[in-house]
């Protein structure tokens, strides 16, 4: 592990790698259900964590099942979670890098999960989507284009 990267995250933000890893999990989810961006903004917390994307309308019912469902579907996959590094130009092709942040180097750090999503990213992650336990939203609500999807997570080891 690169600690000089992941010292910048660690004292800003109080990332639970848990949720942070469920989060790259529900945005790969969302972008593949709606054809949305992944969330603009975010904050992710151990008790509860919230996303926010550019949308049209709140969700039914019947999605926030299928979200539950299909993350969920993803986590017990227990797909290994990986980090790659690219170049800025080759990441450039791949990825939109306006999150990036100014100081992160030459270097880009892409996180893979399994097969299933990859996003440049330089926070803390679990190694096996299992680690991150159940996943449920608590609630949606949508308010002037923005979606917000707020959800925790249930730790299933006994
Ligand atoms: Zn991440």
């Amino acid at each position: 592990m690169n600690e000089d990267l992941h010292q910048g995250i660690k004292s800003n933000k109080q990332y639970n790698p848990q949720m942070h890893s469920a989060e790259h999990i529900l945005n790969q989810t969302m972008v593949r259900m709606f054809n949305c961006g992944r969330s603009f903004s975010n904050h992710i917390e151990k008790k509860k964590s919230k996303c926010d994307y550019h949308f049209d309308r709140n969700l039914t019912e019947e999605e926030i099942e299928l979200l539950n469902k299909k993350v969920n579907e993803v986590i017990q996959q227990n797909l290994i979670v990986k980090e790659e590094y690219y170049s800025k130009d080759e990441a450039l092709k791949m990825f939109n890098l306006s999150r990036l942040p100014e100081d992160a180097g030459d270097k880009v750090r892409v996180i893979k999960i399994g097969d299933y999503d990859a996003c440049p990213c330089s926070g803390l992650h679990v190694t096996y989507t299992k680690e991150i336990g159940s996943f449920k939203i608590i609630s949606t609500d949508f308010n002037e284009g923005v979606l917000r999807v707020r959800f925790k997570l249930h730790d299933e080891k006994v």
